[in-house]
């Protein structure tokens, strides 16, 4: 029995190997406790951390305020069928459609669903609205997007690794180039395509930032020829690049938001579509919903994570420091980091191929960082926006050194 003896790392990398999916390969490091921009392993060692689950936690590992909103709430009411109201749900949608400017709210659990979700909203808008054949619905996305793991997800990547082995594949979804206006035009003149969907970002292809001005010319298309421009932005949204929402960097609003991962300051899976009442009401009571979705727990967390976010003004937090951890990486040697790029804190390093960017990892570790590599060679950075200009600065510090060791 495991049940309530300390275990050691080893002991841990051991049970999850044996018991668990391998659907991950995690760097080896087991972690215990969390506070603001630190991890603890259960050894006692400590860890700034880089990579904040992958933005959902902007505000720091847990929040006091967070945390005390979950315990308040958790002992009053965690979860009723949506068959009956709550005192948590409208409130919480009327906080939030009113700060981003939208009519309605969808409530959901993970990204994926919420991606999903706005998935089936433009494919039933574009037959009652846009008045597409039955059965014909498009919707475009862009190839390096990522979104998830579901079949619907997979059936828009253009990475082998997520999709091969998983087909057949969901019609009706079509790919093409990121960050191209002509093949956006291109395809919106059909006019059985309902939507278009797209990260502001491209989050897990490496911190890929469109050229300026991308999304104001999506925004001009799909409003030209009738398509639902969808914004993903679990990854982008609530302050990672310096802004609210990152389309906010071209003063521009999508048809339907997509939000997740910092909606909950990473405490719980809270993830939500926005959309107008035109759009959103394509929806009727059974065609859509989850268990889980819109539970009075989720409501009073996110509430309190998104309150944590402006009282603490994060998203200016982000831009202001984001623009010193780009220029500290950018002291790095071009023979040893080829590139940064980024936009608030949302950064990543293109490694030089005669350093394994995996060996990278494993010794920033070492030195008391952690983060991970995706598609080979590149480091993403993004650490969570509570972190002061000293800590970023020691970061850098840390990751300058760990490129300098291998020189020896
Ligand atoms: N959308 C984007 C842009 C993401 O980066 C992710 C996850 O990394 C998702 C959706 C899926 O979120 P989740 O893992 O909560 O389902």
């Amino acid at each position: 029995m495991v049940d309530n003896k300390v275990l050691s790392s080893q002991e841990i990398f051991a049970l999850e190997d044996e018991y668990g999916c391998r659907n991950y390969a995690p760097v080896k490091v087991a972690l215990s406790r969390g506070e603001g921009v630190f991890v603890w392993d259960v050894e006692g060692k400590k860890y700034y951390d880089f990579l904040s689950a992958y933005s959902a936690l902007n505000q720091g590992h847990c929040h006091p305020r967070i945390i005390a909103a979950l315990k308040k709430q958790a002992e009053k009411l965690t979860l009723v069928s949506r068959a009956f109201y709550t005192d948590q749900l409208g409130r919480y949608e009327k906080f939030m459609t009113s700060l981003l400017g939208f009519d309605r709210l969808l409530a959901m659990n993970s990204g994926v669903e919420g991606g999903e979700s706005a998935c089936k909203i433009a494919r039933k808008w574009g037959y009652d609205v846009k008045k597409i054949p039955e059965g014909q619905a498009k919707i475009i996305f862009a190839e390096g997007n990522f979104w998830g793991r579901t079949m619907s997800a997979v059936s828009t990547s253009s990475d082998p690794t997520c999709y091969q082995g998983f087909g057949p594949y969901m019609p009706g979804f079509k790919l093409i180039p990121f960050n191209d206006v002509e093949a956006l035009e291109k395809e919106l003149q059909d006019p059985t395509v309902a939507a278009f969907m797209v990260e502001p970002i491209q989050g897990e292809a490496g911190t890929v930032i469109p050229d300026d001005g991308y999304l104001k010319k999506v925004r001009e298309l799909c409003t030209k020829y009738n398509v639902l421009w969808i914004a993903d932005e679990v990854q982008t949204g609530l302050g990672r690049t310096g802004k609210l929402l990152a389309v906010q960097h071209e003063d521009v609003k999508p048809d339907i938001l997509i939000l997740g991962k910092a909606l909950s300051g990473g405490v719980l899976p809270v993830s939500a579509v926005l959309a107008s009442h035109e759009v959103m009401n394509v929806i009727k009571p059974g065609t859509h919903g989850s268990t889980y979705g819109g539970n009075p727990l989720a409501c009073a967390v996110a509430m309190e994570a998104m309150k944590v976010l402006l009282d603490e003004k994060l998203p200016e937090r982000a831009e202001k420091l984001g623009k010193v951890l780009l220029e500290e990486l950018r002291k790095i040697p071009k023979d040893k980091v080829t590139l940064v790029r980024g936009r608030g804190l949302m950064l990543a390093m293109v490694v030089h191929d005669s350093i394994p960017a995996y060996d990278v990892i494993v010794r920033l570790r070492d030195a008391g960082l952690l983060t991970k590599t995706t598609h080979g060679q590149v480091i993403r950075l993004a650490p969570p926006l509570v972190i002061t200009e000293e800590q970023v600065r020691d970061g850098a510090n840390i990751i300058r050194k760990v490129f300098e060791s291998f020189d020896k």
